[in-house]
């Protein structure tokens, strides 16, 4: 019988959501044998799918690219999941909303350099005007908040996913 199909992706985010994934140890061999891991930064897949069972995504939707990512994720996902507090409430990233794009690169890449200061124009993503969570931009299917959720949260619910369940997330804090 075909496995179900699971990916994650890293919008704006540290990484710590994906770090926790990881934390899950030798319970990632059991999802490995339970699903497809199609797309991920944790593997040496370029394309994102085309038909997806399962997507975690981390971070917030802040940049252009971001965006470009998110819309298509969404459009290739059966089940997307809002992974971690800086993909449900835009967390971290939204910090800088209040500043406003250009004073922010302005402290960023000019003021506080003393070595060829500049804003850079390529390869470094556009920002978007502010930093939103990703069900602000795209429908969003499950909540898993937490920064990061634990190892445990994440293997229930990729269980629960796997098994046809909605997850039951009562457990999750924000903020931890
Ligand atoms: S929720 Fe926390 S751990 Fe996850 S990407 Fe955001 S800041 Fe990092």
């Amino acid at each position: 019988m075909k496995k179900p199909t699971l990916a994650t992706i890293w919008l704006d985010g540290c990484s710590g959501c994906h770090m926790s994934f990881l934390d899950m140890d030798e319970r990632l061999l059991e999802i490995a044998e339970r699903a497809d891991i199609v797309y991920s930064p944790l593997i040496d897949a370029k394309e994102y799918p085309t038909a997806v069972d399962i997507c975690l995504v981390e971070g917030a939707v802040s940049s252009e690219d971001d965006l470009e990512r998110i819309m298509l994720v969404r459009e290739r996902t059966r089940t997307l999941v809002s992974f971690g507090d800086c993909a449900v409430t835009a967390n971290v990233p939204a910090m800088r909303n209040p500043i406003g794009v250009q004073p922010l690169l302005d402290r960023a890449y000019v003021e506080n350099v003393t070595l060829h200061p500049g804003i850079p124009l390529e390869v470094v993503p556009a920002l978007l005007p502010m930093a939103r969570p990703v069900h602000r931009v795209v429908e969003v299917d499950v909540f898993l908040p937490g920064c990061p959720p634990s190892a445990d949260l994440i293997y229930q619910a990729l269980v629960d996913l796997l098994e046809g369940r909605t997850p039951d997330t009562s457990a999750a804090r924000f903020g931890r």
